[in-house]
């Protein structure tokens, strides 16, 4: 199965916290306020006079409101597939200047003059679907906005080499800027918000409304500049630290305006500088919605010593405009912030004993168009440090700061400049230049950028409602009802599955079924009482043993079954459950948490599948649903309105007609499958067979009728990948039951009718190269399965990316025949961004471990593996591992332990320190790396920083120009001098090896720097 939250397939996942481009020139706003007792005190002193005069203006203005009047609109902007929310959406009236945008859990609010009423709500965030709505019909107060993902192109600058790159497409955007950005100056409102913390505590919370000048984009030389309208701000003590002012976000509002990328895109530190390109590799992909978009997404080049930065550039592919841009700090930014400055630190660390360091900086900015040109709209940052001071026993204490910087009305244009009350240039922190307020109309009608709480900014997403209620997990503990469902007990190892012959009746119309299976087992241990399972849910009617009902408990998603007498072991018992209900169906907001899809086709018939990886099979069919047991064989009886065909599992042995029209359909499975394999799909199907190999392997391809000449090609694609993955697995594992690969409403690997989800009919004659990219990608991950998941299952869903880990690895053999020319390094090099690393791959045992972001056993999984064969560096002896293993484990279960056992005994090496480091652990192995220029060469220190101890992979670094050879570091520091090579020629390969690199400053000692 695709995860529905992994990013890279279908683009769910934007991070949306990122950095500047132009680093140095603005210094991040991170400045020490030294003087700050006395400043702090003159201009609180000047505050209080205008706070007075502040509260009658305010008196009038409401008034004034209660007049001209206004509507709230309020509500949450989601994704449509998966409901996560959507942060910094824009919110605007269509032809008018006013706006807002969605904070960072996608909550919005925007009042809108009565005048404005018959007027339209556009809702746009780049990546998705604009959606509209007259305001009339949004006036509800809790408006739910689902917009719809784009569609995404694969790296297509890799793969259509003759058309534009994406240094061409970023060329293009800056010369176009005169054209694209206003060329006289604009005045515009702007609401600001800056939240600090530190410890997790809320520090200082600031807000204001802004007047801002913002000088024409052509102008650079001409200043922006800004009035406070007014703000409100609030200390909180923080006793527990006795903390000094000492540090604190200088004028954060000044130094979002600066921000504006746009404006000095030649500056000699900015990424858009054409100077500064060989600091970046940039890659090229289009998203497609109602306005195409270029994504240039920018990692650090070769060299990296001075690519500062990671992230997106986005672009509007019609008028080349900048539209967005998602930024974040590299470890070589890092540094080179943390060296700035650094005397003014180091006087701050001995006055106030105090040491901090920059530890991460993230950015988004936006753009949006008004007539025919763009204007900044909105400028999303968060900084971080880490803070050490022994005398008040604060240990690397996080301080945190999110500011938010969000135009709600671009006013006029051609307007002079303010002659006085000009901001811009203080320096000092907002928190010094607005007073405390806690009026609750402050805002009057100008509109803000709706806070998280009252008066708090949430750093992370948080989890969602369904995972925090509904589901159990490392986050919020287990529950019995887990173990229940995910550890074997006696209850459930004193018996073995041996065949289940299941036979249900699919109710369209009440979107129910019913039906009985028939559990063939044979007795390990003397037992007579035994534990099956169905969904709760679901009604059980009757279940019995030799033609007599018996008698049966239910807890959760358990059925405790009763024996009248004790079963003797290596006796063969059957035992009928009768049952029927409603299924669950899936919620896409919860990680595999599946059910039954009930739809219709593009010609209006039904189109029916379930999909039940994770959730498990019991949420359909009552039986032992745990991974440990399969049985040797299955039949499947699926009876259907006629008219409609059911394709499940293995062979179709017979069709027949049954009274009151209704069709039976009657498959056989004679190998051992997963519960979760089991599956139906009802449709009206168009088949058409073939055979393949030596054996005549028979070949079945169903999809809708519609698709079957158009995509003909997805089919014809079968027999070289089936070619490709017997090369490198073995023979197909399931040759009596022969291969099928269908059409359905969702990708999953079912047993012997692989699906691989639904086909773009709507764009069938205007694919792009990345379409047929993604549909052939995601028929291999999903084929694939057959050798990893299907013929070698795991255990206990701890054990997953066995499953997941090889499949996505298989991918990569797609994208090697597809794009000759590094397809598969480029494969490898897209992986990384879709590492969430928040827990490790292994998941916990014995209680059904899944409905978490389990991205990383994809990504992360398939690039340990990769990491592995580069650092084995012997494709022979690894091509022999994976045919190995599928040979060893053929139709078997398996753990962790049992593929990591394998691959030491055909290594003859221990490498369990190697997997452990990649599965039980979130952080990846750090090559620490110390480059000192001598005259002529180069020498270089490094060692490994890793969880597991003597962590001792061998990786490629640059040892000669231009080529790179195998290192061995150890966690103990090594030393090696490179003749004629400089700092700048010297790479670690962090294509082939998953590592993450850091360089120590050859200035400070290697053991870390003193504070
Ligand atoms: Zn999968």
């Amino acid at each position: 199965m695709i995860s529905p939250f992994q990013g890279g397939v279908y683009g769910l996942f934007e991070e949306y916290y990122l950095s500047n481009p132009d680093l140095s020139r603005l210094n991040l706003g991170f400045w020490l306020v030294l003087m700050q007792t006395t400043s702090q005190m003159t201009y609180s002193a000047n505050f209080c006079l205008t706070s007075i005069f502040g509260f009658l203006f305010t008196l009038l203005t409401v008034i004034a409101n209660a007049q001209s009047g206004y509507l709230t609109l309020s509500g949450k902007v989601i994704n449509q597939e998966t409901g996560e929310p959507i942060p910094f959406a824009g919110i605007s009236v269509v032809g008018r200047s006013i706006g807002t945008v969605s904070n960072v859990v996608g909550a919005f609010l925007l009042k809108v003059p009565n005048e404005f009423e018959r007027d339209s709500l556009k809702v746009s965030s780049v990546g998705y679907q604009s959606f509209t709505q007259p305001i009339i019909l949004a006036k509800n107060q809790n408006l739910v906005i689902r917009l719809k993902t784009a569609a995404i192109t694969l790296d297509e600058v890799r793969v259509q080499t003759r058309r534009k790159t994406a240094v061409d497409i970023l060329r293009e955007a800056i010369a176009a800027i005169p054209r694209n950005y206003d060329t006289t100056s604009v005045q515009m409102t702007a609401f600001y918000r800056e939240d600090a913390r530190f410890d997790n505590e809320p520090m200082t919370f600031n807000e204001a409304v802004l007047s801002v000048y913002k000088a024409a984009y052509n102008q650079s030389d001409l200043k922006d500049q800004m009035k406070l309208l007014k703000g409100r701000k609030k200390n909180y003590k923080l006793t527990k630290y006795n903390l000094p002012p000492i540090i604190n976000l200088s004028n954060g509002a000044r130094n979002s305006l600066m921000a504006d990328f746009i404006k000095q895109p030649i500056h000699k530190n900015s990424i858009l500088n054409e100077r500064n390109f060989k600091n970046y590799d940039f890659r090229l992909s289009t998203l497609m919605a109602d306005r195409t978009t270029y994504v240039i997404e920018i990692r650090p080049g070769k060299p990296k010593r001075k690519s500062y930065a990671t992230g997106k550039f986005y672009i509007d592919a019609e008028t080349m405009a900048f539209v967005r841009s998602e930024l974040q700090i590299s470890q070589a930014g890092l540094d080179k912030e943390n060296r700035n400055d650094w005397l003014m630190k180091k006087i701050a660390s001995i006055v106030y004993k105090q040491n901090f360091k920059l530890s991460d900086f993230k950015e988004v900015i936006t753009y949006t168009k008004h007539g025919s040109t763009w204007h900044l709209n909105n400028v999303e940052r968060r900084y971080e440090a880490r803070i050490n001071s022994p005398s008040r026993k604060i240990v690397d204490k996080i301080w945190k700061v999110a500011t938010s910087f969000t135009v709600t009305d671009v006013v006029a244009k051609g307007l002079q400049p303010f002659a006085e009350g000009d901001i811009a240039d203080n320096r000092n922190s907002m928190n010094t230049l607005i007073g405390e307020q806690n009026d609750p109309n402050f805002w009057e009608n100008y509109n803000i950028q709706k806070a998280v709480s009252a008066d708090s900014v949430l750093e992370q997403t948080p989890v969602s409602s369904a995972l925090k209620n509904r589901v159990g997990n490392r986050l919020n503990g287990f529950t019995r009802a887990d173990t229940l469902r995910g550890k074997l007990t006696p209850l459930r190892s004193n018996y073995d599955v041996t065949f289940y012959d299941l036979a249900v009746k699919v109710d369209l119309e009440n979107k129910a079924i019913s039906g009985k299976n028939r559990m063939r087992f044979k007795v390990l241990n003397p037992l007579d009482k035994l534990q099956i399972d169905l969904y709760a849910n679901m009604a059980i009617h009757r279940i019995s043993y030799a033609g007599k009902p018996l008698a049966y408990t239910r807890e959760f998603d358990a059925v405790f079954v009763q024996f009248p007498e004790k079963l003797k072991p290596g006796s063969e018992q059957e035992l009928d459950i009768e049952y029927s209900g409603t299924p669950q169906v899936p919620d896409w907001s919860v990680p595999m948490m599946g059910g039954f899809l009930w739809d219709k086709d593009q010609e209006g018939h039904p189109w029916v599948q379930v999909v039940c990886q994770g959730s498990g099979a019991s949420l359909w069919w009552p039986n032992k649903d745990h991974l440990s047991d399969e049985p040797d064989s299955m039949r499947i009886s699926v009876t259907v309105p006629d008219g409609l065909m059911n394709i499940s599992n293995g062979r179709l042995l017979r069709k027949t007609a049954l009274p009151d029209h209704w069709t039976n359909y009657e498959w056989y499975v004679s190998y051992p499958i997963n519960n979760y394999n089991v599956t139906l799909n009802i449709g009206k199907y168009a088949h058409r067979r073939e055979t393949y190999g030596p054996d005549s392997l028979t070949l079945d391809y169903y999809c809708m009728p519609y698709n079957q000449e158009k995509f003909r090609w997805v089919f014809d694609g079968v027999k070289p990948m089936l070619a490709t993955l017997e090369k490198h697995y073995g023979p197909y594992p399931f040759p009596r039951d022969g291969f099928t690969l269908m059409e359905s409403l969702y990708p999953m690997e079912h047993q012997s009718a692989v699906s691989f989800g639904k086909l773009p009919a709507e764009r069938a004659d205007s694919l792009t190269l990345g379409d047929s990219l993604r549909i052939m990608q995601l028929a291999w991950h999903e084929v694939s399965h057959e050798w990893w998941g299907n013929n070698v299952s795991c255990r206990d869903l701890a054990d997953m990316w066995i499953h997941e880990a090889f499949a996505t690895y298989s991918e990569g053999f797609y994208l090697e025949s597809a794009v000759p020319e590094d397809g598969e390094l480029g494969y490898i090099a897209s992986l990384p961004p879709q590492v969430i690393g928040k827990e490790p791959i292994i998941g916990v045992r014995d209680v059904n471990h899944i409905h978490y972001d389990i991205g990383d056993l994809y990504s992360k999984g398939s690039l340990m593996l990769y990491t592995f064969r580069h650092m084995l560096n012997n494709d022979k002896l690894w091509a022999e591992i994976l045919k190995g293993i599928q040979q060893r484990f053929r139709l078997q279960t398996v753990t962790t332990t049992d593929i990591v056992g394998y691959i030491n005994e055909k290594t003859g090496t221990d490498y369990t320190w190697f997997f452990d480091q990649y599965l039980k652990y979130t952080t990846i192995p750090t090559l620490e790396v110390q480059l000192i220029e001598k005259t002529q060469d180069l020498v270089v220190k490094y060692r490994w920083r890793a969880d597991v101890p003597n962590f001792r992979m061998p990786i490629r670094v640059t040892k000669t120009e231009n080529h790179s050879d195998f290192i061995t570091p150890t966690t103990i520091w090594q030393t090696m001098t490179l003749p004629n090579l400089t700092a700048d020629d010297f790479e670690v390969d962090e294509t082939r090896f998953y590592v993450k690199v850091v360089e120590v400053e050859p200035d400070h000692p290697v053991s870390g720097r003193r504070p």
